[in-house]
């Protein structure tokens, strides 16, 4: 049993778009967890310009090459790469991978919210190059409708993508699922939501991995506030990992989302690491 942690120390070290310094503190706050003896800290490698421009337009890249978060995008969605492919081929079990200015809202052609590069596209691309057609669920339990993720999966059956946001919606032949938590909900609502929404489709669907957007910007006082305390998210992570235990062998990788909260960063993503690692 391994949990592969990915962290890059450039994401300690910038302002980032929407989640500020979040990570001002890391890796020194995980410490204690980095020394359990199933977990491994990897520093990720950027991801490749010709893999993102199988995923990106070539003017996407392009201004992303030009701006100033350009490595930070590149050392989270080549974390998320890298995580992907360890996990598939059985190298690793789980993983926690830290992202900054990468993921959910990045389609094709367009990327906003603090978002400026895909992290499922490039690493779900990467894995069928090596490994064949595989299938993945996408979790998304940021605040916000991952709008981006959505636009690059929405024909593709094998990807199931079931995000909790602002609306209810079936899509793309009922693989892709928009699940409306309200504007003010509590960690037992959501919960059930979640069991109800993802957890008995991920059943049906029986992928090889799933991949989870884990925003903590529903929590209390955060700028997508939805009424959630610190305590919902290693909660979130226990069920979903007894979930991938049950229908994909525990292949589950993390990928940080929103949330500008320092202090929730720092109190959440040890213990979801811990809960990772410690096999049950
Ligand atoms: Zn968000
Ligand atoms: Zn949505």
């Amino acid at each position: 049993m391994t949990t592969g942690v990915f962290f890059h120390k450039v994401f300690s070290q910038e302002d980032w778009v929407i989640i500020g310094n979040k990570f001002k503190n890391f890796p020194q706050v995980m410490e204690h967890a980095l020394r359990l003896p199933n977990v491994k800290l990897f520093t990720p490698q950027k991801v490749s310009e010709e893999l993102l421009l199988k995923v990106h337009s070539p003017r996407l890249v392009q201004d992303l090459k030009e701006s100033w978060y350009y490595e930070g995008a590149s050392y989270a969605v080549g974390g998320c790469v890298e995580a992907t492919e360890k996990i598939v081929s059985g190298e690793i079990d789980n993983a926690l991978v830290f992202s900054v200015a990468a993921g959910h809202h990045a389609g094709h052609n367009s990327a906003w919210g603090g978002t400026y590069a895909s992290c499922a596209g490039p690493a779900f691309l990467n894995a069928r190059q090596r490994f064949g057609e595989i299938k993945f669920a996408i979790l998304d339990t940021d605040a916000h409708h991952g709008d981006g993720t959505r636009e690059l999966f929405l024909n593709d059956a094998h990807v199931l993508h079931v995000c909790f946001c602002g609306w209810n919606r079936v899509e793309g032949g009922g693989s892709k699922v928009c699940v409306d938590v309200g504007w003010k909900t509590t960690d037992e609502d959501y919960m059930s939501k979640v069991r109800q929404e993802f957890i008995s489709r991920v059943r049906e669907f029986k992928p090889k991995m799933i991949l989870h957007n884990l925003g903590h910007d529903t929590c209390q006082g955060d700028y997508g506030d939805r009424g959630l305390t610190p305590d919902f998210f290693p909660q979130l992570v226990r069920e979903i990992n007894q979930a991938a235990k049950e229908v994909c062998q525990g292949r589950y990788l993390i990928v940080t989302h929103g949330g500008a909260r320092a202090d929730v960063a720092e109190y959440i993503f040890p213990k979801i690491i811990e809960i990772l690692a410690v096999a049950d």
